[in-house]
């Protein structure tokens, strides 16, 4: 397994600030957060593709710009930001884009899969044109996205993705808020391709816990070998960053 640390945390910064401060902490690899880049009236990526060739970081997945949409109106928007963001991502040379389902949990059923079939029935043939795969990203309870356990991301993926080539990224923090590890291991295990790591709320783990324990035993177990990426709350503090890397850097040699 391999520690990354997504750039939102720094998205306040600009593009070269932002992976110097990644780089001043040690870390190697990123996930690259669209986050990063104001995304209405910025959609040139060079300056992007040049800052990541500059710092020597490897940028092993993508975060898209997501949408939740709440009103069929939005779709159009959901996909420009979609395909911005794998835009984005064959400009970094990264084959991995963490998804949302981009669709809003309040929208009846019907409304919703025509959403979900109008979003990917654009983003993917594009994904794919590029050669990047897609990561559907468990949701917390209390967002505002749909797709926060097994029953609902099943909906979705028998929607946008029925041949079944789509990954899971498995945001452990999500889970854990929403009581899902368990059953969301056992269904997607072996789709597993990135891990957001975070406790509660997106705090960083920086101690072993029975929880943290159980899931990397489990996600070994289905010989997952991908990217641990620490995706922090805004406001953490460089520290408590740096002993979060200390300790998955120890941890991590056992997994
Ligand atoms: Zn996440």
């Amino acid at each position: 397994m391999k520690l990354s640390l997504s750039n939102g945390i720094f998205s306040k910064l600009r593009v070269n600030d932002n992976f110097a401060a990644v780089k001043q902490l040690g870390f190697h690899n990123i996930e690259f957060n669209m986050k990063s880049i104001k995304k209405e009236h910025d959609t040139d990526v060079y300056r992007e593709q040049k800052a990541l060739a500059a710092s020597g970081l490897n940028c092993l997945t993508l975060h898209a710009a997501v949408l939740h949409v709440k009103d069929p109106i939005e779709v159009h928007q959901a996909v420009y930001y979609g395909k911005i963001s794998l835009e984005c991502a064959r400009a970094l040379g990264v084959q991995l884009m963490t998804v949302h389902s981009n669709v809003s949990k309040k929208l009846p059923r019907q409304i919703r899969e025509q959403c979900l079939l109008k979003v990917f029935g654009e983003i993917k043939p594009f994904a794919k044109k590029l050669g990047v795969k897609l990561a559907l990203e468990n949701l917390s309870f209390n967002s505002t996205g749909f797709g926060k356990n097994v029953e609902q991301l099943e909906e979705v993926l028998g929607v946008i993705d029925p041949e079944g080539e789509m990954g899971i990224t498995f945001d452990l923090s999500h889970a854990l808020e929403t009581n899902v590890v368990n059953e969301l291991l056992n269904a997607y295990g072996r789709h597993v391709c990135n891990v957001h790591m975070a406790s509660n709320g997106h705090q960083p783990f920086t101690q072993e816990t029975p929880e943290l324990t159980h899931f990397l035993t489990q996600l070994q177990g289905y010989g997952y070998e991908g990217p641990i990426t620490l995706e922090l709350k805004q406001g953490t503090s460089l520290e408590e960053i740096a002993k979060s890397k200390t300790f998955f850097d120890s941890l991590l040699k056992k997994f």
